[in-house]
């Protein structure tokens, strides 16, 4: 009987696993994760802090039983210390210290990302938070209720600083959120960073850009986030959300080779160069479909479907991963923003053409009630008109998700921008608009490679509708 071993319990690891005995009815799957929270849902831990879910059990995509009952062994609060690639064999350490050696014919690493630590004195200190596992947002919520602290300060302004932001806003506490470029959300175009930043300050949110921070320090109950000799921030607790990095210590130890920011290289398979391991999710590289090319690109849905590929060769099967295109949204209060594909600049540097218009339109048709306005920028290919990628922003009654994903199926298809305008799209005048706000955007790039025009397009005014 095959064992399969399965290192990390979280979005790939379970997924690993999940399809493995789907696939295989008699294999033997063991799953050792380092913490006691097998897959609860770590995208909704904003929303634990924010009191919107009250009870973090809600949190759990599946119980505890719901997997066991798939005859999957689960070793919580069991960390994996060692590989030994040679023999198939894992040690792990439980809370106790005690070691386990346990064998394996395939293995699956899972052991997602960790949160980076950015080279600021006093970062390490009680008070100064990261956001990242069930712990982390434990250690959180209990200073958060017991201490009280009235103002935070968040260092860093990416999608999961910006949802700490509103979730702390939500909350009743004042933030201060410190970003280190000249926007919000970079992997955005400034434009659309500086509506987010809009928004965060209609809501209170001190944003701070150009400001980065090397100092926290403490004074009694206070901190003193500071900028070299400047004081920028005065606040009661600071939670530091700097991005990630691949969590591939044993990974590396064993001599897997490392490609992307030091991520996992692996194959479509999900393979790594050693025969019978198998790596999944924020630990690895991911192929980038337009650039066709391993990036780093960590994100939960990216470590399902990789999981999911992964626990299928695992038992023998040929499953590839297609490749992502960069897909996000994240919501900032009442407004949403999303991206797929490419912005202008990645395609430029990755040798296309690109042309980016943008537009303002209505979400749906502006004489029914709620109307909102929306921005697209779209950017395609000048000389093949093949759609690179867009970025979309409007309110949350506003359909963004959906209209980015239809985008993201355009560029997985290799769809071009008269492609995008001849889709067949639903239309009710609430909801959108017989020509939908995509397609108008596809007319308005047309419009302007057809112009000549060598620079991105601004169209504040409604297009016809
Ligand atoms: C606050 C927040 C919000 C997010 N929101 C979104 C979102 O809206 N959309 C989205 O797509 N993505 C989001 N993400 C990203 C998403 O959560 C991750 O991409 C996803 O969790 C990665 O899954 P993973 O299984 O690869 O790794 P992880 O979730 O990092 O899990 C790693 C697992 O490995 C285990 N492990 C690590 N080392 C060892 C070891 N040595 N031995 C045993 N076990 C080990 C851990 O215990 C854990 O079970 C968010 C992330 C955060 C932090």
């Amino acid at each position: 009987m095959t064992q399969i071993l399965i290192i990390g319990g979280s979005d790939a690891g379970i997924s690993a696993a999940l399809r493995a005995r789907e696939v295989d009815e008699t294999c033997q799957i063991t799953m050792v994760m380092a913490d006691a929270y097998p897959n609860y849902s770590i995208c909704g831990l904003p929303y634990y802090l924010s009191g919107e879910v009250k009870d973090w059990h809600a949190l759990a995509h599946r119980t505890r039983d719901e997997i066991t009952s798939q005859r999957i062994t689960l070793l919580t609060d069991h960390e994996a210390t060692r590989l030994d690639l040679t023999e198939r064999i894992v040690d792990v350490r439980d809370r106790a210290g005690s070691i386990q050696r346990v064998a394996y014919d395939q293995l699956v690493i899972a052991t997602g990302a960790m949160p980076r630590r950015p080279a600021i004195d006093g970062v390490d200190q009680e008070g100064v938070f990261f956001l990242h596992s069930m712990e982390s947002s434990f250690a959180f919520q209990r200073f958060l209720t017991t201490q009280r602290p009235r103002r935070v300060a968040i260092v860093g302004g990416g999608y999961i600083g910006l949802e700490t932001a509103e979730a702390l806003t939500h909350r009743g506490l004042r933030v201060t959120l410190l970003q280190r470029g000249a926007s919000v959300l970079s992997t955005v175009d400034p434009t659309l960073g500086a509506s987010i930043r809009a928004t965060l300050e209609r809501h209170r949110v001190t944003v701070l850009p150009e400001m980065p921070v090397s100092a926290i320090e403490r004074h009694g109950k206070r901190f003193q986030v500071r900028r070299g000799a400047n004081t920028i921030a005065d606040v009661d607790a600071v939670l530091v959300a700097t991005g990630v990095e691949p969590n591939t210590t044993l990974g590396r130890v064993a001599g897997l080779p490392l490609g992307a920011r030091g991520a996992i290289v692996v194959d479509e398979r999900m393979a790594t160069v050693n025969p019978g391991v198998y790596a999944a999710g924020d630990c690895v590289v991911t192929l980038h479909r337009l650039l066709q090319e391993p990036t780093y690109l960590p994100l939960g849905t990216t470590a399902h479907k990789q999981g999911r590929v992964a626990g299928e060769n695992a038992v023998g099967g040929d499953l590839r991963f297609a490749g992502s295109v960069g897909t996000q949204v994240v919501r900032v209060f009442e407004t949403v923003i999303a991206r797929t594909g490419l912005l202008e600049r990645e395609a430029l540097a990755a040798g296309y053409a690109p042309l980016t218009i943008e537009i303002t339109t209505w979400d749906h048709k502006a004489y029914y009630p709620g109307a909102q306005e929306m921005v697209i920028r779209l950017t395609a290919d000048r000389e093949t008109t093949r759609v690179l990628g867009a970025q979309m922003l409007g309110a949350v009654s506003g359909g963004i998700a959906k209209r980015i994903d239809v985008v993201a199926a355009g560029l997985y298809a290799g769809m071009t921008a008269g492609e995008l305008n001849d889709l067949d799209l639903s239309y009710t005048p609430p909801l959108g608009s017989p020509w939908d706000p995509l397609q108008t955007a596809a007319q308005a790039w047309l419009h302007e490679r057809d112009a000549g025009s060598s620079s991105s397009l601004t169209s504040p005014a409604q297009l016809p509708q």
